[in-house]
């Protein structure tokens, strides 16, 4: 069995923890090689070539595999899908642009966010919003699929693959780059940071929202919020964590005035030690929490950004 991996690159430099998670998974289905891709991608893949476990890495540098347009990538996987049994990738904002292009190319289907491998055709991913876990297996002679990183450990850097320089696909030209507009900020990246602090509709408005990002910033830590908090325009869109936010699994997660929605812990809940703050001893968020505190937030977070 050969794996192709697309590692995931931006601005010619390597995601390690996404691509070394989903090396871990590849691993356990054959040789891998990893694809880094860019208008800059040689940076990238001598960091790639470092993965334990990678046994190659092909670096294709064109100008038309920049700004993150997905048809251009998509079309370089195909073209060198021939030789391998398995075409995977982490389950980021850009794979799951490029994936599933990759899937209709070649008419099979995709596998996203894989979360176990059973064998090389047998895999597991959650649904009803990781209410449950569907064993899939695939007859497709490729499977195509992303990997939901969080539940891989990441693979070690201790590794030596070799670099092959490779040349772009043909460009399909089927979408053109116009402009970037990035958010700035001098915090973690919510789906890679190791403590991330979540806040709620229990916060009750934007300006309170800053007691959140205090604490986040105290613990040096992501800020997240709850879907209603988004909604309700207390935090930006991209902060949402959940079912239609992004999935986040942080060595610590504090969740602040979040009931525990089942979207919300669909997004949060293989975080590995959940704090909760809430004022109501019922809410569900206590039944996933390893340490709850019943109490006001407006009087427990600056507190406990004080004394932190
Ligand atoms: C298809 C679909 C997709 C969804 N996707 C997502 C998603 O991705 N992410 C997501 O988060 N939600 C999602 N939701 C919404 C989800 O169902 C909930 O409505 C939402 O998570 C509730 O957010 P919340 O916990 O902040 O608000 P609430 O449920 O209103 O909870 C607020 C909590 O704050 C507590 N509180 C209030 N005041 C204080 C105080 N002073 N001190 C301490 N605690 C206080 C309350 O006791 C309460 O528990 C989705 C829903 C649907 C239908």
């Amino acid at each position: 069995m050969a794996v192709l991996l697309l590692a995931e690159v931006t601005d010619g430099a390597l995601a390690v923890d996404a691509t070394a998670k989903a090396v871990t998974a590849a691993a356990a289905l054959g040789e891998v090689t990893v694809l880094c891709a860019g208008a800059s991608a040689k940076a990238a893949a001598d960091e790639a070539a470092k993965i334990e476990g990678v046994a190659k890495v092909l670096c294709a540098e064109d100008a038309a595999l920049s700004h993150r347009l997905a048809e251009p990538t998509a079309a370089l996987i195909v073209s060198l899908a021939g030789d391998y049994s398995h075409i995977v990738a982490p389950g980021t904002t850009d794979a799951k642009n490029i994936i599933p292009r990759v899937a209709a190319l070649l008419d099979v289907m995709v596998i996203s966010e894989v979360t176990g491998v059973v064998d090389a055709d047998t895999f597991e991913r959650p649904i009803y919003a990781g209410n449950a876990i569907q064993t899939v297996k695939s007859g497709d002679a490729t499977k195509v699929m992303t990997i939901r990183t969080a539940g891989f450990d990441a693979a070690g850097m201790d590794g030596s693959a070799s670099v092959e320089t490779i040349g772009a696909a043909a460009d399909p030209a089927l979408s053109e780059w116009v402009e970037d507009k990035v958010a700035e900020s001098d915090r973690p990246e919510l789906t890679s940071a190791g403590v991330v602090v979540s806040g709620g509709r229990g916060v009750g408005s934007e300006e309170d929202f800053a007691l959140i990002e205090k604490l986040a910033d105290k613990l040096g830590a992501a800020v997240g919020a709850s879907r209603a908090a988004v909604d309700s325009g207390y935090a930006p869109n991209d902060w949402q964590v959940g079912q239609t936010g992004k999935v986040v699994a942080p060595d610590l997660y504090v969740a602040v005035g979040i009931s525990g929605a089942i979207q919300h812990l669909a997004g949060m809940k293989d975080s590995k030690i959940i704090v909760a703050i809430n004022k109501d001893e019922e809410a569900p968020i206590f039944q996933v929490a390893d340490f709850g505190l019943v109490a006001d937030l407006f009087d427990a977070v600056p507190e406990l950004t004080e004394k932190l």
